[in-house]
């Protein structure tokens, strides 16, 4: 597999609005995600845990499912959702807040949602390689060519991003997918109290969720068991508390860029100059791991 991911970060923004017929869309399987993000990165229990630790419990958001026709489901608040016995079954991912880039060999700054790790003047990871970086985002995309199914990177070329895809052999070392049985308690999780979740499926919709609504999925996943529906109780609350606590330079950023943004895809109303000093003012001044641009 070989890349060219300069100037692209096509799997980090949601860049539907730039060309929506070329994008894909996370609804397209038989389990639609409730929530409209695109390109959301499966974490495993462990790297939820990490984030954790790092004190980043507030840059993870949950993901909950429509049921496919022959899938087990539970109704919360009246919303039938994909369930393991009676206990809805959810993902986490990093949260994609609102931010100005020009992705995909584009050049004009938009107000597009991406990864709240994504530097928005270099479009590099601020946590590539390091402990913290999602092996989704590490094999990406050797999942989809070993399933024979579109990449982003082609799509990018199909929407004129340039050259992306330069070798497609799939690695050899790709970790099991994030989805199926043996994802359970892995990647895949049970919620263990669906009555406590009032409200939250419109929240999940209008993309609102709480601090708390988010603390609860991530105190469920860390208090999982792979391979199983048990949730250590005490690890779950103490888990849930650290991720309602968290206070971290992205969990706040998420909040200055959202405050700051336009609509969906619109010009941001400065220029690259300007961009620079707000990222670095809010993300690097405040604590963001730094990016080497490209060379
Ligand atoms: S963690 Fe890094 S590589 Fe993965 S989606 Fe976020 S910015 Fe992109
Ligand atoms: S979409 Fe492909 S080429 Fe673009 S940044 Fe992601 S992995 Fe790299």
């Amino acid at each position: 597999m070989e890349l060219r991911c300069e100037g692209c970060a096509g799997c980090c923004v949601d860049w539907r609005p730039l060309a929506p017929d070329a994008a894909g869309s996370d609804r397209a399987g038989d389990r639609p995600p409730l929530d409209d993000a695109y390109d959301l990165v499966p974490l495993t229990r462990d790297e939820v845990a990490g984030f954790l630790d790092d004190g980043l419990g507030d840059v993870l958001v949950p993901r909950l499912f429509e049921p496919a026709e022959r899938d087990e489901r539970v109704a919360v608040d009246g919303t039938e959702v994909a369930a393991a016995g009676d206990r809805p079954v959810f993902m986490l991912g990093l949260r994609k807040p609102p931010k100005p880039v020009a992705p995909i060999g584009t050049d004009e700054l938009r107000w597009l949602d991406a990864c709240v790790f994504l530097d928005p003047t270099t479009l590099q990871c601020r946590i590539h390689d390091e402990d913290r970086y999602p092996r989704t985002c590490a094999t990406y995309p050797g999942q989809n060519l070993e399933l024979d199914a579109e990449t982003e990177c082609e799509r990018v070329e199909d929407a004129g991003g340039g050259d992306r895809l330069l070798d497609d052999e799939p690695p050899a070392d790709l970790p099991a997918p994030a989805f199926g049985p043996q994802a359970l308690g892995t990647t895949v999780f049970a919620y263990p109290d669906p009555d406590g979740l009032d409200g939250v499926i419109d929240r999940i919709r209008s993309d609102s969720l709480t601090d708390d609504d988010r603390a609860r999925f991530v105190g469920a996943a860390v208090g999982s068991r792979p391979g199983s529906l048990s949730v250590d109780r005490d690890r779950m609350a103490e888990a849930r508390a650290r991720a309602r606590d968290a206070d971290s330079w992205a969990g706040r950023a998420i909040g200055e860029w959202t405050d700051r943004a336009g609509a969906d895809g619109e010009p941001v109303p400065f220029d690259a100059d300007s961009q620079e000093r707000l990222v670095r003012e809010l993300e690097d001044d405040a604590g963001a791991p730094g990016t080497p641009g490209w060379d």
